[in-house]
């Protein structure tokens, strides 16, 4: 069980590991509840148009709160999801949660806005295309409003059976898009056989852009790359108005990040969306030469 404790790192049987072990046994105890015992929330992100400034769309964030232990932080919870078979009832919970929203706001008359849904690649060992379209017939939420947000790995699985499961997807008008793009080991080839329309870039490159030529020249690559097979690009974790500005001289399409939003309940995005909360856009002239 040395895997379930941690990546990249050695174990031996210390009584740190005998707590570390019963911490986790006991949060999967938890966790069987969660669902049933309304502990999950979502929370959702706003993705952010540097073309117009206006919010285009968002991604739903699962947020575990538990009456003894507190706030549980996804990153901690998910794996265990993941390696107990919980992920299926819990994702399950979080795609009818997020479209029933999504519907709710198309309803109100909202300005247009798309939900993202988080896909673990535990789900792929079932038919997630047969489940999603179960959860937009149940809910009503047109297909071109949700979008999928998937990982690099998950594609280098079963390649064949997984372009499979997409291309059902996308046929109704299901976007995919692939997440922390540049993390993972996808192999350029396979993306262009895939009916992805965005990448999303992962937040470390974002981080030290401004600090590191390297990942400088990784973020700019990747956009012009993703352009170049004709995907949008959204940069994850943006947070200063100096990444905004040099996003878009590489225009970049979208931004998601602290910078314009935190992710906040459903009723505070409804907000901005009512309010047509927007992002400041500084005129093109202004923008950071590059060469
Ligand atoms: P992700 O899909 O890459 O989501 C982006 C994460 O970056 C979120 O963390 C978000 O709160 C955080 N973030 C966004 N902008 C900023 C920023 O400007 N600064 C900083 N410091 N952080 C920022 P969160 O909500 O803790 O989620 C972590 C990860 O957990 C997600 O990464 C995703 O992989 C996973 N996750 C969250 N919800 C779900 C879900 O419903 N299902 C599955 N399978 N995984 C989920
Ligand atoms: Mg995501
Ligand atoms: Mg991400
Ligand atoms: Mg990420």
């Amino acid at each position: 069980h040395a895997k379930r404790l941690g990546r990249n790192r050695c174990v031996s049987f210390t009584a740190e590991m005998n707590q570390q072990m019963q911490q986790r046994i006991n949060l999967e105890t938890f966790l069987h509840g969660a669902v049933a015992a309304g502990q999950l929330q979502l929370v959702y992100q706003p993705k952010v148009s540097l073309h117009t400034g206006g919010i285009v769309g968002c991604e739903a964030l699962l947020r575990w709160h538990h009456p003894q232990l507190g706030m549980i932080p996804p990153d901690q919870f998910i794996p265990v999801a993941e390696e107990s078979g919980l992920i299926v009832p819990i994702s399950a919970w979080v795609m009818r949660t997020a479209c029933l929203q999504a519907k709710a706001w198309f309803d109100a008359g909202l300005p247009r806005t798309t939900v993202a849904v988080n896909i673990s690649a535990y789900l792929l060992q079932q038919d997630l295309s047969v489940w999603t379209l179960d959860v937009l017939q149940e809910t009503g939420l047109a297909p071109e409003l949700l979008e999928l947000e998937l990982t690099e790995s998950m594609i280098a699985q079963d390649v064949e059976r997984t372009i499979g499961i997409f291309d059902r997807l996308t046929a109704v008008g299901i976007r995919l898009s692939i997440d922390d793009f540049g993390t993972g080991y996808s192999s350029l080839s396979y993306l262009k056989h895939l009916p992805v329309d965005t990448l999303k870039i992962d937040k470390s490159f974002v981080d030290n852009m401004l600090i590191r030529s390297e990942d400088e020249a990784i973020v700019r690559s990747v956009i012009r790359l993703a352009h170049s097979l004709k995907f949008k690009v959204v940069a994850e974790g943006v947070e200063t108005a100096e990444q905004c500005d040099v996003l878009r001289a590489y225009r970049c399409d979208e931004i998601q990040g602290y910078y314009f939003s935190k992710p906040v309940s459903a009723q505070a995005f409804e907000t901005l969306l009512r309010e047509g909360t927007r992002l400041e856009i500084s005129d093109t002239t202004m923008l950071p030469k590059i060469s």
